[in-house]
């Protein structure tokens, strides 16, 4: 997607060409005309994720970049060099996504944070639950300003009928007040599915009452605006709000994940595989896991060094997460041994027969060497009392491989 740039200041065009092309997967486009910054925005309108402009430019010297960017519905930062009320009111009443003063280099940061905001917008789905068609207009028009997929609802049983539709919605924004089920008794039905981790949802109401401010973080809303809205108030607290959704979902994916190799860690492995072994009991399904361990690992090490033998470590992650399905659990249980937990009876032995084979005739290599590698798996194909105690009869499996010369598969009998 193109980031579109035309600022008077080449140092800041500049320093704003550099940080987009590094840190975002945008492509900057700096532009030295009004004239071509419009050709190229009527040729690539589709593929533009936002403008960023000087407000006061050689050829636009009143905001005309800025206007014609908004009329074409792309979400436009500006540069103002002074900021007071009366401008500030004329950016947002043009329906600006933000604005930003020229007078640091900290500011430039701010708008790459916010091209990096409305990138990640576009693929997250906000429901507004309004009985009023103005309030929904308003929220409807600053949201896709902003690049979010915006739905509308006029009351709450509409609004469930969305929800039941859209289950990837990440923020709700609810009225208090609305014929039929009260916005705070909605987002008390809704926090029956949904947990705050998951979805988002803000209170709204007309009256500057406290109790019902209260009444609605009982019930479980995360924040609460109140109207008549301040457009930019509203803008930062749906960001914020956004924001939080997303460190807590990265967090979660750092506490489960294993750093080198991207699969699921020990800690993982032992949460979600008691489910899977639960689950696979009540429902008298065969459960099978695997301990799969490189053969000579330390050898790979010592020759080619350690940089070497992270990459051996990532490439088979890749080989064996390739094989399965995603309801299995594929973990790294440390070292060089990789863990499958997964619903699967004695095919397992062929599967993993056939991933043996596989590895072994994959070239792991960097610019200097490229060597093969075997690996040893040993398998447990009957459900224990604990994934602690199938990981024991594993392990006994894979020491056998090792005792027998290695590059086998063993398993137990069903
Ligand atoms: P075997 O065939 O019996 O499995 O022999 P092995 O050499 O593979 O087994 P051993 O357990 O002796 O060696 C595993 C080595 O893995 C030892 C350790 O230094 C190395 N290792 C552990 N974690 C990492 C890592 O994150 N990166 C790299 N490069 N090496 C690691
Ligand atoms: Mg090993």
């Amino acid at each position: 997607m193109f980031v579109l740039i035309y600022e008077y200041s080449r140092f800041i065009s500049k320093y704003l060409y550099n940080a987009i092309k590094q840190e975002t997967d945008c492509e900057p486009v700096v532009f030295s005309t009004f004239k071509e910054l419009e050709s190229f925005i009527k040729k690539e309108r589709d593929n533009v994720l936002c403008a960023i402009l000087g407000l006061v430019l050689p050829d636009g010297p009143n905001g005309e970049a800025a206007d014609f960017c908004i009329k074409n519905k792309i979400p436009t930062i500006v540069f103002t060099s002074t900021i007071n009320d009366d401008i500030r009111d004329t950016l947002i009443k043009k329906g600006v996504a933000d604005y930003v003063l020229k007078d640091s280099n900290d500011n430039f940061d701010y708008v790459i944070k916010c091209v990096k905001r409305l990138y990640k917008n576009k693929n997250i789905k906000v429901l507004i639950v309004d009985d009023s068609s103005v309030a929904r207009k308003f929220m409807e028009d600053v949201l896709s300003s902003h690049n979010l997929k915006v739905l509308s609802a006029k009351n709450s049983e509409e609004a469930l009928l969305i929800l039941d539709k859209n289950k990837d919605i990440r923020l709700m924004l609810v009225d208090e007040n609305m014929p039929g089920m009260r916005g705070a008794d909605l987002v008390n039905t809704i926090r029956k599915s949904f947990t705050k981790e998951q979805m988002a949802i803000i209170g709204i109401s007309s009256y500057s009452n406290s109790i019902l401010t209260v009444e609605f973080l009982k019930r479980g809303a995360n924040d609460f605006i109140l109207k008549p809205f301040n457009r930019e108030e509203f803008c930062l607290r749906v960001m914020q709000n956004l924001e939080i959704l997303e460190m807590i979902e990265s967090q979660k994916v750092h506490a489960t994940t294993d750093f080198l190799t991207g699969l699921y860690n020990r800690r993982f492995l032992f949460e979600a595989g008691e489910k899977l072994l639960e689950n696979a009991k009540r429902n008298n399904l065969n459960l099978s896991l695997a301990i799969i361990d490189i053969d000579k690992f330390k050898n790979i090490n010592d020759t080619y060094g350690h940089l070497f033998g992270d990459m051996v470590l990532k490439t088979t992650a890749k080989l064996i997460k390739n094989r399965f399905r995603a309801g299995d659990i594929v973990s790294r249980l440390g070292g060089d041994e990789f863990c499958f937990m997964g619903i699967m009876g004695d095919e397992a032995i062929n599967i993993f027969e056939s991933l043996r084979k596989h590895i072994s005739s994959c070239d792991f290599s960097d610019s200097e060497n490229s060597i093969n590698i075997t690996i040893s798996v040993g398998i447990t194909l009957k459900k224990a009392d604990s994934v602690e105690s199938m990981i024991k009869k594993a392990d006994e499996m894979l020491y056998k491989c090792k005792n027998l010369g290695r590059n086998i598969v063993c398993a137990d009998s069903l």
